[in-house]
């Protein structure tokens, strides 16, 4: 077209051009919009009728909001191109410096015998479960080649307490190998029933976090969570309260996984977090691994979205009372939808997070591109492991076909479903949860829990935002800006 005509006549007739952009029918007057930087944008049906149409004057509000937000480019200035660009630099930004979270599986000895635990963890009293030290050494080794200034350490388990020693060589062989070169931070995720007076004040002088599991109240908790030594409540509230104490309400986290019995009770477990003391929670389904694999059928993703958006409005009604408390994983997604960064959630990354962002050092050595990837491992399918500290090198790891196959099929822009939606710039690719829940990993939308999952989330964020209530927005708001919590690890 632009080849018949000459310049002016062509701007005559098409006065802007559009920039890249997704959207989807909103309601029967409205349509969402939104673009690879995260800009999003609602339009009255006449409106976008006519802005695909190339009629929409500029001099309408709605013109003046997508010239602005980058859907729309009206001029021969290259500016708002390079602007754009910088924004999708800025979006994308949690691929430079490579792998940053790195994961050590410091043993699969567990205290606890959890009906949902993903780990398949082993009773304490078992031998050959433990990380040794030459292990150890061999993944500092590896995680202090990859290319980022700041590397975060976690260590996992099983539960990590019971292999302090091989925790403590690590401390303190990566900082004195990495020389002030790297930044390092420390994560330990830990169920805490293990801690002693010694371990905390190991913890303490060392700076690491501390990322727990709470379920809720004690009849949820226990139900879940079994313990050999007594209540696993008991437990865990005295030590969260220890810790809070001694190191900080900000040192510490909860994750809280829903069962079927926890599906059924929103707000007593957002309430129990309130009463502990936390000020956020992070709400999650059970993982298809390990025992939560024959688990997994006994809610729908639907049962489980509606236990979330209870849980999300009872925590909104709290914040109106004066009670601050954060939702976890909405507050990545907001930190998506709000702002101009990504979040550096790992797992709602394009491309996938697994192997790309972190990687997973097991106890025995082997490799492999995440968390998730060591537990389908124990399950018997090594189809995620990247290879072994002991016979491959830095480059066969990162470098690997494990890697590539990842990276290759894992990009929301261009997996069918995906590369439409409307959401996708919040979202991510989980290749390893399509492959073990739908035996491919490119997967398939229309079936997959992992993408009806996200969209019903984001889509009742986008709800919240559009409601018109100052009350939300402003908090949305207060939640991305700062951050409150550690969350993401
Ligand atoms: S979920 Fe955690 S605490 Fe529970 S058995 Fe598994 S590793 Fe142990
Ligand atoms: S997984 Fe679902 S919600 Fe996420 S980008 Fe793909 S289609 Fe959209």
């Amino acid at each position: 077209m632009r080849g018949l005509l000459p310049v002016d006549a062509f701007r005559n007739a098409f006065p802007y051009r559009f920039l890249p952009f997704q959207f989807m029918r909103w309601s029967d007057k409205e349509y969402l919009l939104t673009n690879i930087v995260g800009e999003s944008c609602f339009l009255q049906a006449s409106d976008f009728t006519s802005f695909v149409q190339k009629t929409l004057s500029d001099s309408s509000c709605a013109y003046k909001e997508l010239k602005s937000k980058h859907f729309l480019l009206d001029s021969d200035s290259k500016l708002p191109i390079e602007l754009l660009a910088t924004k999708y630099r800025t979006k994308k930004a949690f691929m430079e410096g490579f792998t940053r979270l790195h994961l050590f599986i410091l043993t699969l000895r567990c205290d606890h015998s959890c009906h949902y635990c993903a780990a398949s963890s082993v009773p304490a009293n078992q031998s050959g479960y433990d990380m040794n030290q030459e292990t150890a050494k061999r993944a500092v080794d590896l995680m202090l080649c990859c290319p980022s200034n700041s590397l975060k350490v976690e260590f996992q388990g099983g539960e990590p307490l019971l292999n302090i020693d091989t925790m403590r060589f690590i401390c303190e062989y990566s900082k004195d190998k990495a020389a002030g070169e790297k930044q390092l931070e420390y994560v330990v995720c830990t169920n805490l029933a293990s801690l002693t007076k010694e371990k905390l004040d190991y913890i303490k002088q060392h700076s690491i976090l501390v990322s727990t599991s709470f379920d809720g109240p004690r009849f949820i908790h226990d139900g879940n969570r079994c313990f050999c030594g007594g209540s696993s409540y008991d437990i865990s509230v005295k030590n969260i309260k220890t810790v809070m104490n001694e190191l900080g309400k900000n040192r510490i986290s909860a994750l809280m996984t829903a069962s079927a019995l926890s599906i059924k009770h929103p707000q007593e477990i957002v309430d129990e977090y309130v009463k502990i003391g936390f000020e956020s929670i992070f709400l999650r389904s059970i993982r298809p691994y390990g025992r939560s694999r024959t688990l997994e059928s006994q809610y729908s993703a639907s049962e489980y979205l509606e236990f979330y958006r209870k849980a999300l409005e009872h925590i909104i009604e709290l914040n109106r009372q004066g009670i601050h408390i954060v939702e976890g994983f909405a507050q990545i997604l907001l930190e998506k939808i709000l702002t101009p960064f990504a979040a550096g959630f790992v797992d709602l990354q394009s491309p996938t997070g697994s192997g790309m962002s972190f990687v997973a050092y097991n106890y025995d050595g082997n490799v492999y591109a995440s968390d998730e990837a060591r537990m389908l491992a124990k399950m018997g399918d090594e189809t995620f492991r990247m290879g072994s500290v002991y016979t491959n090198s830095y480059s066969d790891i990162f470098g690997g076909s494990t890697i590539r196959a990842l990276v290759d099929n894992s990009c929301v822009e261009v997996i069918p479903g995906c590369s439409e939606c409307a959401f996708q710039v919040y979202c991510g690719a989980d290749p390893i949860h399509n492959y073990t829940t739908q035996g491919d990993i490119i997967g398939h939308r229309p079936t997959s829990d992992f993408c009806q999952q996200n969209k019903e989330i984001i889509r009742l964020l986008f709800e919240y935002l559009n409601s018109g209530d100052d009350f939300i927005r402003d908090l949305f708001l207060s939640w991305v800006s700062p951050r409150y919590s550690m969350g993401e690890a």
